[in-house]
């Protein structure tokens, strides 16, 4: 690594007034696809050197694709734009008042700021549980969750206690929202088609996956339909659903659910809730609960040059009281509208105001399972709505490489019953976790 005060952003001065844009999220990469460069120097900060797909992480956390295939490469994406500039850095800080951002390279002033970071995993302060659940937010937060699952099931096959087998099998999945509701459905189906196979000396009667949702219902923000066709689903697949299961708390081996109910598990996936993440330096009143509002326009209340889009923004308007739903559409939509705007706004003409097109929503649940709420109150399940879920996924990734991979490996998937990617390529080991040391310390040591 080179010490730090040998860095430099080295972005060069054009004659252009200069765009930064923070996150190549859907929003950022969208608002970078269309915005002018004959108009703009554009330059796009992230922490990772490409763009990740997030609906389908829970597929490569459950080995059912690579890794590079939900990831685009952001250099090449942007290859033919001019006065373009990416680079791989954390935005550490805003100063509205110099009109700049810092990074670990140093400062660069904007003339327009477009913040698109998104969102991260929100515990609601419970420590404990940040530290020993595992998070699914980016690539590697689900490769390190592949690599727990494939050490507990080669740990499993080689542990002769067999009254601790159902503790290293069993699965909790906290939060019966989409991810979960995806992520239950993709375990249930390894365990059915793939582990037995894998581990013909293992008794996988011992695994049980748990999910567990704090409301009444999976699937709050989707239908009831949807909610009562997942919860069935699921439960043919063989998934332990607990409806109104508020979580006490987790000490790296056993859940405690408010009720007193105990969940053994050395897994717990964390898919309970999201917040904000604001960037230091911008003053709280520009905030609340954590997202940025903004006007109509995607500018951010109280500034004349800073924008948000995406999972970051709340833009409240009469048809929208709590703002968009955080999801790939809305960010989507706020990007192509900011990029095709920007132009327009700096140039004091007036814009039409954002308006949401709600293009529906979908969840998968396994092989010919998915729910859908369409547009026009259309509820519906089964093979249809599996579908529909399979080309609007292939249809919305960044490349035509990135399709021919996800459409190639569901194929093989499908014909197979198999999920090709169960690879335990960098061990998992949990952090300051002495407790459970045991359990890791098989790769730990052969890795080390
Ligand atoms: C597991 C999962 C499944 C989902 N499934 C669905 C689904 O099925 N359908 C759906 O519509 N939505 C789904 N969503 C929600 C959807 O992915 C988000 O709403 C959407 O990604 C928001 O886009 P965004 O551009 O605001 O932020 P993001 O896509 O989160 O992008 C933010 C970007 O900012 C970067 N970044 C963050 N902080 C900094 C910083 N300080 N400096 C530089 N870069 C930074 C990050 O690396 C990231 O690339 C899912 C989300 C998750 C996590």
């Amino acid at each position: 690594m080179l010490p730090v005060q040998q860095l430099a952003l080295n972005i060069p001065k054009v004659n252009k007034p200069r765009v930064v844009v923070v996150g190549s999220g859907f929003g950022g990469l969208n608002v970078v696809k269309y915005l002018p460069d004959s108009r703009f120097q554009v330059v796009l900060f992230d922490k990772h050197n490409y763009h990740t797909f997030q609906p389908l992480l829970y597929q490569v956390a459950t080995a059912g694709l690579q890794a590079d295939a939900i990831a685009g490469p952001l250099r090449s994406q942007f290859r033919k734009k001019k006065d373009f500039e990416f680079r791989m850095l954390k935005v550490q800080s805003v100063n509205p008042a110099l009109h700049t951002i810092s990074t670990l390279a140093g400062d660069l002033e904007y003339d327009y700021l477009v913040i698109a970071n998104g969102a991260k995993s929100n515990y609601f302060g419970d420590q404990k549980m940040e530290q020993l659940a595992l998070p699914l937010k980016s690539i590697p937060d689900a490769l390190d969750l592949r690599s727990q699952l494939m050490q507990l099931f080669e740990w499993a096959s080689i542990n002769k206690d067999e009254s601790i087998k159902d503790h290293i099998l069993n699965i909790v999945l906290i939060g019966g929202g989409p991810t979960g509701v995806e992520m239950a459905g993709a375990l249930a189906e390894l365990k059915k088609y793939v582990l037995p196979k894998d581990y013909p000396r293992l008794d996988f009667s011992h695994m049980c996956i748990y999910l567990l949702e704090g409301m009444d219902r999976l699937l709050p923000p989707m239908s009831p339909q949807a909610s009562a066709r997942a919860k069935k689903d699921l439960e043919k697949l063989g998934v332990e659903i607990k409806l109104g299961a508020m979580v006490q708390s987790y000490d790296g081996e056993t859940v405690t659910l408010k009720n007193g109910e105990q969940l053994k598990s050395f897994t717990v996936v964390w898919t309970a809730g999201v917040t904000g993440d604001v960037l230091p330096g911008l003053p709280p009143e520009w905030a609340e609960k954590g997202r940025l509002l903004t006007d109509e326009n995607c500018r951010v209340k109280g500034s004349s040059n800073i924008f948000a889009i995406g999972d970051i923004a709340i833009m409240k308007s009469e048809a929208t009281p709590k703002g968009h739903p955080g999801l790939a559409q809305p960010a989507m939509q706020m990007g192509k509208y900011l990029g095709k705007n920007l132009y327009a706004l700096h140039s004091n003409q007036s814009v039409k105001p954002f308006k949401y097109f709600d293009k529906g929503s979908l969840a998968t649940i396994g092989r010919g399972k998915a729910v859908a709420d369409l547009p026009g109150k259309l509820h519906f399940g089964g093979l249809l709505a599996w579908w529909i879920w399979l080309f609007v996924h292939i249809g919305f990734l960044i490349s035509f490489r990135n399709k021919m991979l996800v459409f190639t490996n569901w194929l093989w998937n499908f014909f197979t019953f198999d999920k090709g990617n169960r690879l335990i390529i960098r061990p998992y080991i949990r952090k300051n976790d002495v407790k459970t040391e045991k359990v890791f310390e098989l790769n730990a040591t052969e890795h080390a």
